[in-house]
């Protein structure tokens, strides 16, 4: 018998990993890869292409981040994450100018929807496209295809503004030499100084590059992750040239500065809402106006999150009963929406509701 948990419960859910760096390298001038360690009897446990959420507390206030990690499980026998630095950020300058071997970290579990299935047999073509740091989770993944997938098909079209500024360059030569037939990187390089054309992807280049790539008999997917401008133009071009919008898959690393208003709800009242979460379940009233994430945890319920503005995907919970009505989506497909899964920290009940974590 699972306890069911009335409105008065205290909880504290979350899997918090603690986390130790065990090693620091210096990628570009920069972005910096963080080695991770976590304690000795927690499990850190993730697919290619996912992130973990860092716990920072300033000035008494908790603060949320994602990395997504830069190492492969079972190709790479660490994890790390890769911050790049931006300017006046607040948490990406902390990792590149201040951190230093054996610091402390605190983080949830793993979590995203930036992931693959894969099996030895399968033979599809992949492009993945990313700008700047955006490389971090694609690069994960294509050592997961190269690994898990031979007979598939890799693109790399990879935008920076600079070569000096190209995360993971040698790393991705070495690839591409190694594996000729398999993967095929694709870099541009804005900056003109160095004698070099400017390539700046746009949608005219994007689709020259498409099409000279394209093997017409194989099943194609689409990996974007870059700057919202960057990803909103490939989308676009993509689709035009007639993609469906299920092959293609987008990790947006931009955090909107303020939640959005919450949507319009035909019956306003209060609801009712029943969690399942780590094996409890949970009963509880959201009242108007406030979304499911936010119920929660002013019951003191920790559920998981990170971004709540709907970017990130790390509250994602599955309807299973009732009506969820969600204020943005940058992150669930067609087909999750199909499968009933919905963004709890954009998520307002518009009825009654069951979700399961
Ligand atoms: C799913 C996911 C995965 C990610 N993976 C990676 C990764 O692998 N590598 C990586 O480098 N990053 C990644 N990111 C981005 C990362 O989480 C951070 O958003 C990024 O490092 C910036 O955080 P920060 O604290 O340094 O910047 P912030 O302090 O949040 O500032 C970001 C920008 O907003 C501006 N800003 C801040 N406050 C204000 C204000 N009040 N008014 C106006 N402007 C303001 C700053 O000047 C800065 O340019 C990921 C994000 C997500 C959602």
């Amino acid at each position: 018998m699972r306890p069911v948990l009335g409105l008065s419960s205290y909880l504290s859910f979350m899997d918090r990993l603690e986390l130790t760096v065990t090693d620091i390298i210096q990628e570009t001038r920069n972005a910096r890869t963080f080695v991770l360690e976590p304690e000795r009897e927690q499990n850190l446990s993730y697919q290619a292409g996912q992130f973990i959420t860092f716990i920072f507390e300033r000035h008494g206030q908790e603060l949320r981040r994602s990395y997504s990690f830069s190492s492969t499980p079972r190709v790479d026998p660490f994890h790390s994450i890769t911050v790049k630095r931006v300017a006046n950020g607040e948490f990406s300058r902390f990792f590149t100018d201040k951190v230093e071997i054996d610091q402390q970290l605190l983080a949830l579990g793993p979590s995203g929807r930036f992931t693959l299935e894969m099996s030895q047999e399968r033979s599809r073509q992949i492009f993945f496209i990313a700008a700047g740091s955006g490389i971090v989770p694609v690069y994960s993944l294509i050592k997961q295809v190269i690994h898990d997938e031979p007979y598939t098909r890799i693109q790399l079209i990879y935008q920076n503004h600079s070569q000096k500024e190209v995360i993971f360059a040698r790393q991705l030569a070495n690839l591409a030499h190694a594996r000729p037939t398999q993967f095929r990187l694709i870099s541009l390089i804005t900056d003109t100084a160095h004698g070099t054309d400017s390539k700046k992807l746009n949608i005219p280049l994007l689709e020259i590059l498409v099409r000279r790539e394209l093997l017409e008999s194989q099943e194609h997917l689409f990996f974007l992750c870059g700057p919202a401008s960057f990803m909103r133009m490939a989308q676009f071009t993509l689709r035009w040239m007639g993609f469906p919008e299920e092959s293609i898959r987008r990790e947006n690393f931009t955090v909107m500065p303020f939640q959005p208003p919450a949507p319009e709800i035909f019956d306003p009242g209060p609801k009712n809402l029943l969690l399942h979460y780590k094996g409890n379940i949970i009963k509880l009233e959201a009242a108007a106006g406030k979304n499911i994430l936010q119920a929660a945890l002013d019951r003191g319920i920790e559920l998981p999150f990170s971004c709540r503005t709907g970017v990130c995907s790390t509250c994602a919970a599955k309807c299973l009963r009732g009506q969820v009505k969600m204020s943005n989506n940058e992150v669930l497909t067609e087909s999750d929406l199909q499968a009933g899964l919905v963004l709890t920290c954009v998520g307002y009940a518009e009825t009654d509701v069951e979700l399961v974590f």
